[in-house]
């Protein structure tokens, strides 16, 4: 790094605070509480502002640029979402107050409910998993929750294609199922034959990314959710991926049991560095008494509701308003927590994550219906642009219409000792976030980009120009890419130490 660090512009007696004077009797404080040993920076204000001003913009995000990293999804997230999560009426709520005084709440998490019902087709929808991952964990407990209510004790093995995100297995694996592996054929689809094979009365159920990570749609997904439910098992479905059929398609038609969604990709939350996210799960009717609480029923719903129409309270309410009085069409569409009669129990504190579920309730708000779709139709539209514009100078292992994202066979061949890394790397230079690697690990040297509805032409323009360059750099120069990246903060890291023994924090030179 080039620029000094706040301790290096330290100067001894400069000082960024002006208090008041002290209009209160000194008292010293307790002993021990005092440490004179603390080197801290004297520095400015304009120096501290300065300072966390620069950290910010070592930082890349989606609002600084380009950010294709595939199966996450970072797409923009419109800072309306923000205006809305801060409105003090939901910011200053807690969630130990009595439901009586926060109705404005359990509203919107009821609607929200109904929408992501509404785009899936499921009968029931609960908020509490905190992502993507918790949600996966949830819905397989609820399918093991499931077979036991039917005494079915032989269900010991999920299945999950041999191209599912890392999580599916780890999921399973801590429901205390085994994780079989089922092929993927040569169109990227699950392998039928090798699925067929597999299914008996012992598989509890399996995980289906659709479209899968190798950004494809399952040509075959409604003869997998056949054979799955002819053996008994259940088909879970991994949402991450939603953002491609959202509002065109709802995986409860296609024969998924159980989903979760991913608020923070699908639903435009932020979510760079570890969260918060948000997972809810969407089940059948058949399952919709085993999902975790609590979730949120009209008042007046008879105990043991958990989905289905919500029109009922709607409509009582409507006939009884200027009938009675107002009060009593207001108890009408009153709300209250609930939990299912054989629910799986809490799986987080609370009601989930409440903030994320209002950023996705207005990102859900502002586009509508006929905009989810639209931002469903570009993303995919802006995928297929860039793999037409990529695809005849990197190999491209399945080349069939894709969907939201696609992944790329590595550099091009030519280019001999260059690896997906050195890509990867050299895109920095050229100011782009690069695409995520090496997943899903059945493509050799992957490079999987979705470049997400928000982008435009130009945008796509740009990054395909980049990687076009760097494939011609590949080969006459291919040190340049070994070496890179070159212009940012820090160059190549030798990533295992990164890992194990991350340098966290500034530590100040030894003077001795
Ligand atoms: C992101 C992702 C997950 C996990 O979701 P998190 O919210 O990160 O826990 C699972 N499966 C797929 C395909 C994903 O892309």
């Amino acid at each position: 790094m080039t620029e000094p660090l706040i301790f290096e512009i330290s100067s001894p007696g400069r000082c960024g605070a002006s208090l008041p004077a002290c209009d209160v009797p000194r008292t010293p404080l307790p002993a021990g509480m005092v440490r004179d040993d603390l080197s801290l920076p004297e520095v400015s204000e304009v120096d501290v502002i300065r300072h966390y001003v620069r950290l910010s913009q070592l930082n890349y995000g989606v609002d600084k640029g380009f950010y294709p990293l595939g199966s996450c999804t970072m797409k923009y997230n419109p800072k309306v979402n923000e205006v809305a999560a801060r409105l003090p009426g939901f910011a200053r709520t807690h969630p130990y107050q009595d439901p009586d005084s926060v109705q404005g709440n359990l509203t919107l998490m009821f609607e929200l409910q109904e929408y992501l019902k509404e785009l899936s087709g499921f009968a029931a929808v609960s908020l509490q998993p905190a992502a993507g991952a918790h949600g996966e964990l949830t819905g397989v407990l609820i399918i093991r929750a499931y077979h036991q209510s039917r005494g079915d004790s032989k269900r010991t093995k999920m299945l999950i294609p041999d191209s599912a995100h890392g999580t599916n297995p780890a999921s399973t694996s801590m429901c205390g199922y085994t994780t079989v592996e089922i092929k993927s054929d040569a169109r990227g689809n699950v392998d039928l034959e090798d699925l067929r094979a597999h299914c008996d009365d012992t598989v509890a159920g399996l995980m289906l990314t659709n479209p899968n990570t190798l950004g494809l749609f399952d040509e075959h997904v409604l003869e997998i959710a056949d054979l799955v439910h002819s053996c008994g098992g259940l088909l879970y479905g991994d949402g991450a991926n939603f953002n491609a059929l959202m509002g065109i398609a709802k995986p409860a038609q296609l024969g998924f049991d159980v989903m979760h969604f991913n608020l923070h990709k699908t639903f435009s939350t932020p979510h760079g560095g570890g969260g918060p996210g948000s997972g809810p799960v969407g089940v059948s009717q058949r399952l919709a008494q085993f999902l975790p609480g609590p979730i949120v029923v009209p008042a007046m719903a008879e105990d043991g509701w958990v989905g289905g129409p919500a029109e009922h309270a709607d409509e009582h309410a409507e006939e009884h308003t200027g009938k009675h009085t107002e009060e009593h069409a207001e108890e009408c569409h009153a709300l209250r927590l609930a939990m299912p009669k054989h629910s799986i129990g809490r799986v987080k504190s609370f009601y989930g994550n409440f903030g994320v579920l209002i950023k996705a309730y207005t990102y859900i708000r502002v586009l509508g219906a006929e905009g989810l779709r639209q931002a469903s139709q570009d993303a995919v539209l802006n995928a297929n642009y860039l793999m037409h514009r990529l695809k005849d100078v990197y190999p491209l292992p399945y080349d069939r219409t894709c969907m939201h994202e696609f992944v790329l066979g590595g550099p091009p061949p030519e280019a001999e000792g260059v690896h997906t890394m050195d890509v990867a790397k050299r895109l920095m230079d050229y100011g782009f976030h690069p695409p995520t690697v090496y997943f899903p690990l059945i493509v050799h040297e992957a490079i999987m980009i979705e470049p997400t509805e928000t982008e435009s032409k130009a945008t796509l323009d740009a990054f395909a120009e980049a990687m076009i360059k760097i494939a011609e750099e590949a080969v006459i120069d291919p040190d340049l890419l070994h070496s890179a990246p070159h212009v940012t903060p820090v160059t190549r890291l030798d990533e295992t130490r990164a890992a194990r023994r991350p340098r966290l924090r500034w530590v100040p030179p030894r003077q001795d």
